[in-house]
């Protein structure tokens, strides 16, 4: 079978985690107790799903031109994704997650550096790779008029286009008019129709828009009833990435030509596996293991 290609335009930026047994007040300093590094962002973890599950996959973003930029890079090749679109850049940093873990809680300090640097233009001088791609996946890290942008163009190339508005931030009427999916978790949906019934939602945006409910699968409107589409049943260690894997997922098997349900179940199946691992993109699944899990 062909592997379908996939364009990612989106954010990709290094997580930088440091373990403490508590965060530190204002104005004081705490000794922790590890430090790593682990290349994250939304677009390269999507990205990284997808490679992994079979789709060839070329990243569009840009980092900076710097050792987190070299890491960013060294991981796309480690996982197949194509880098041609990725740009080093020297006016800004790469992305950068300051992650402190203690007391059972995280608290986060982005900084998105390069990200803003994926500009409308930016996003324009890779046309050619967006018009040959079977399904372009975007999320929510890069400026508003880059996402505005993509789905304008994607709609002049007639190329189907995967929104998860991850962050969430209300979404105009022409933005829902043009991608062709988009996929709120139930927090983020809630946030784009404030005081909107999500039934109803559904219902309005059938089979374009479906909200993923965690362990419970994903919901939508098949034209006639609601339909939930349950998840599986797994041993829960992280779930960190479940969404991600779940786009990712969901974009590989429709641009291969599964149907829309096929597909769901597809996610479902690669997003359960994928909170069975640690970190973000530690525990996305291979095409194998999702395949057995299926049968
Ligand atoms: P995250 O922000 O943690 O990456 P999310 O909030 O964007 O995820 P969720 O709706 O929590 O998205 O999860 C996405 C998908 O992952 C679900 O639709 C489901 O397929 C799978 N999933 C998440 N949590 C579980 C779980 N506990 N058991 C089985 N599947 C799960």
């Amino acid at each position: 079978m062909r592997k379908p290609k996939i364009a990612v335009v989106g954010s990709s930026s290094m997580d930088l985690l440091v373990t403490s047994e508590r965060r530190p007040l204002a104005g004081e300093t705490v000794l922790g107790d590890s430090f790593q590094t682990v290349p994250g962002g939304k677009g390269a973890n999507q990205a990284v799903a997808a490679a992994k599950l079979g789709a060839e996959v070329y990243m569009i973003g840009c980092v900076g031109d710097d050792p987190y930029g070299d890491e960013i890079l060294a991981n796309f090749n480690a996982h197949g994704v194509h880098t041609d679109y990725v740009e080093p850049v020297t006016h800004a940093k790469s992305g950068t997650a300051h992650i402190i873990l203690a007391e059972g809680d995280n608290s986060i300090v982005v900084v998105k550096g390069a990200n803003d640097a994926v500009t409308p233009a930016y996003v324009n001088g890779a046309r050619d790779i967006l018009r040959e791609s079977d399904l372009v996946l975007i999320q929510q890290e890069l400026p508003e008029e880059t996402v505005i942008e993509t789905a304008r163009l994607c709609g002049e190339l007639n190329v189907p286009l995967l929104l998860n508005p991850a962050p969430a931030r209300e979404i105009p009427d022409t933005l829902l008019e043009q991608v062709t999916y988009i996929t709120p978790n139930e927090h983020e949906a809630a946030l784009m129709f404030p005081g909107q019934d999500l039934s109803d939602v559904l219902r309005r945006y059938s089979t374009k828009l479906f909200i993923t409910e965690g362990a419970e699968g994903v919901r939508y409107f098949n034209g006639e009833q609601e339909v939930q589409v349950p998840s599986f049943l797994v041993d829960v260690v992280d779930t960190t990435g479940a969404g991600d894997t779940f786009n990712a997922a969901f974009g590989t098997a429709m641009a291969e030509g599964q149907t829309f349900v096929e597909s769901l179940r597809f996610a479902n199946r690669a997003a359960s596996l994928s909170v069975q691992g640690l970190g973000a993109q530690g525990g996305m699944p291979t095409r194998e293991e999702v395949e057995k899990g299926l049968m």
